[in-house]
Order: structure tokens, then sequence, then C-alpha cells
């Protein structure tokens, strides 16, 4: 066939399966409340989330995948995949094979660049190439095209935007007369991951900060409801919060000969490079056993981890005692709240509440990993899950018949 025979081709396919897909899909959103514990919601200040809680699905608790961060966790909730696995291994990441570059979180180049991306599929990559229109306001990866991919609505990240905006920014992409609706669509707040990082989890800060969560969260229900759109919402955070304390710190640099290595990254673990010649100087001072913490080789973590194959993980990892902090300098003492710690701690456990037609009212789940979730999601969107790290099993009694 001709090239552009066969694009038109392409087209008219594209088409086809779009109009007949979406119509039957019923929207999804999935909606990220960033370093939201189970426990928040005993604080008596979370009406609207116990009560979708109540008439849908829960968990006791969502295990999140180590390391039990940000970016690494939002990718495996929309891929299934462990974050050895799908490539975002850490916020802040060197990869020999795209030089010149370090990637972070808030570097737009890096996270508009699909190369960090490109290990895995993300749900709305899959839902746009079989005609599902998908929207996120705010998620990792949204702002890269994915395998060439792109939602059909995805703004720019800004932190500045308060949580009340972004709810209205997304009923706004909803219901919309001539317009083909989304069928999934992602919504990311912020807020009580910040409380907890600068109050720590058990400040009322934190719990005001969830309140107001709480509060957008009812805006989003009111004004679904008001435009009579039935979703399927499913609401989950990436990881809980640990208290940390200037009394809870291993300088790292104090432990580690001078000059025999490069920090990638510090906190609740440390991860290292040997500079050249200096490797084994630097296995023995680290390979041995140590106060609050753990380190190995990257290839050697517990399996349970399920950390440290992928290139991009540095050569030495050190894992804090939870509430422990590593650190390489004298600025950054521990104060308020920490994650990244072992994903079984129970400080970073993760929430999960799903309510909409297609859950049962009141079913409480165990404790289940959060690479499940995205063959859930797949479920929703009526889509083939790709493979993955996550299985439906364990969710399964919470879907209506
Ligand atoms: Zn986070």
């Amino acid at each position: 066939m001709k090239p552009m025979l066969k694009k038109l081709a392409g087209l008219v396919l594209l088409a086809v399966s779009c109009c007949a897909t979406a119509h039957a899909t019923p929207l999804t959103i999935l909606v990220s409340i960033d370093g939201m514990r189970p426990d928040y919601l005993e604080r008596g200040v979370t009406p609207n989330l116990n009560r979708l809680a109540a008439g849908g699905a829960r968990a006791v608790a969502m295990r999140p995948s180590f390391p039990s961060i940000t970016f690494p966790n939002h990718y495996t909730l929309v891929t299934g995949l462990r974050p050895d696995h799908h490539g975002v291994v850490d916020n802040n990441m060197d990869d020999a094979e795209i030089p010149g570059v370090r990637f972070s979180m808030d570097n737009p180049a890096a996270v508009t660049d699909r190369r960090w991306w490109d290990q895995a599929e993300p749900v709305w990559v899959t839902a746009e190439l079989h005609g599902i229109r998908s929207g996120t306001l705010f998620w990792p990866g949204s702002e890269a095209a994915i395998h060439g991919v792109r939602p059909t609505v995805a703004p720019p990240f800004d932190s500045k935007h308060p949580a009340v905006v972004r709810v209205d920014r997304l009923l706004s992409w909803l219901g919309r007369a001539n317009v083909e609706p989304l069928g999934f669509a992602t919504l990311y707040l912020d807020d009580v991951d910040h409380a907890g990082h600068t109050f720590g989890p058990d400040s009322g800060q934190t719990t005001r900060a969830v309140a107001r969560i709480d509060q957008a969260i009812g805006q989003l229900i009111d004004g679904l409801a008001k435009r009579h759109l039935g979703a399927n919402i499913v609401i989950v955070s990436d990881h809980g919060m640990a208290p940390v304390s200037a009394e809870r710190v291993v300088r790292m640099d104090r432990l580690l000969p001078e000059g025999s290595y490069r920090k990638v990254v510090s906190g609740p673990y440390a991860g290292m490079e040997a500079m050249p010649g200096r490797e084994d100087q630097l296995a023995a001072a680290l390979l041995k056993p140590q106060d609050h913490m753990q380190c190995w080789r990257k290839g050697e973590l517990p399996a349970r981890l399920a950390y440290g194959h992928n290139a991009r993980v540095p050569a030495f990892i050190c894992l804090a005692d939870t509430g422990w902090m590593l650190t390489f300098n004298d600025k950054a003492l521990g104060k308020g709240g920490a994650h990244g710690y072992d994903n079984v701690a129970p400080e970073m456990g993760a929430i999960f509440i799903a309510t909409g037609p297609a859950f049962k009212p009141g079913v409480v789940l165990p404790a289940f990993d959060n690479v499940d979730v995205y063959p859930l999601l797949m479920r929703l969107l009526n889509l083939e899950p790709l493979p993955s790290d996550g299985d439906i099993t364990p969710l399964l009694p919470a879907l209506a018949p």
C-alpha cells in the first residue's frame, strides 16, 4: 500500500474504533492524593472520602512499590510495573544512554522527554490508541509523548494551582455538548504531601490539608452530579509519610572514604556511584552491618523490594530504618516527615477507595500491592491489560457482578 493510502486507512480504522469504544466506556477518574495515609481517614475531617468509601470499596491499606516516592509510584499505578521495570526508578535519575541530562521532577525538559518514560505504556496511551480520549489534570508522565502519544487534554503541571481550581478545571472538560467525551481522566492533589513533609504526619497542619482535600473531593462529586455524569472513581495515594527528626540522622559523608563516591540520592534511602578505581574501597565501607540502615550493591537488594536491576539505579543503595534519614552534609537535617522507606513499613501505606457503578458498596479489601491498580483501571476501560507485575485478583471482590 502506498504510504499515504496506508495512513488514510489507519485513520479510518482509528475513527471507527474511536467512537464505538468511547461511547461504550463510562468515564473513569483516577485521583491521587499525594502522601495520604490510610489513618488520615480516621481523623474526623474526611466526610466526603468516608462516604465514598462506605458507598464503594476501600482497602485497609495499599502497599506502594519501592522506593516509596512520588514519580516511581505514580508511574506504577498507571502501568502495573514495579519502578525497576518501568524505568522511572527515582524522582532524580541519570541514564548513560541519555547523556548530559539529569531527570528531576521539576525539570520541564526532562519530564517532557519521552525517553525517560518509554520503558512502559501508561493507561492513557493504550486508551488513546483505542480511541478513548483521556485528560490529565496532572500526572507524572502526562507531559511526555510516551510512545509518541499524549493525552487529548494534558496541561503542564502547575504547582500553584489550588486543589479547588484543579477540580473546577477537570469538571470543565466533562459533559460538554458536541465534544467527544473523555473516557479516562486523572486528578493529582499534593497539599497533603506538602504539609506532611513540612510539619510531619501527626501535625495539625497535615490534618487541615487532609480536610481541604476532602472538600475538593466533595466538590468533584457535586460537579459530576450536577452534570448527571456517572463515573467510576478510583482514589489512591502514592505512599504514606513517616515522622523524621534531627535525632535520627546518619551522616554518610562521615562513614565513607573521601573522594570514593558520588552521591546520587539521599534521604530515607541513599544511592551512590563509586568514583573510578575506588569501587572496592566504597564497597568495603558500605557492605557490612550498619547502624540504622542496610546497604547493598544494586543487584543484591532483597527480591521483595523488586529494585536494582534497571540501568538507572545507582551502583550502591542504602535503606534507612523507617524514620531515619541518610544525609551527606549538615544542611538536610531531619524535620517534619519523609517517605521512601521500605514499602511494607506501615507508615508508607497508601489509600485505595473506589466508587461508581462498577463497584459493590461497603467492601473492605485486605491490603494489596499498588501494581494491582493497573489491571483494575484497564478492566474499567474495557481494555486488555498489557503484561505487568499486577494482578486484579485481590480487587475482584470489590467489583459489582
Ligand atoms: Zn508523593
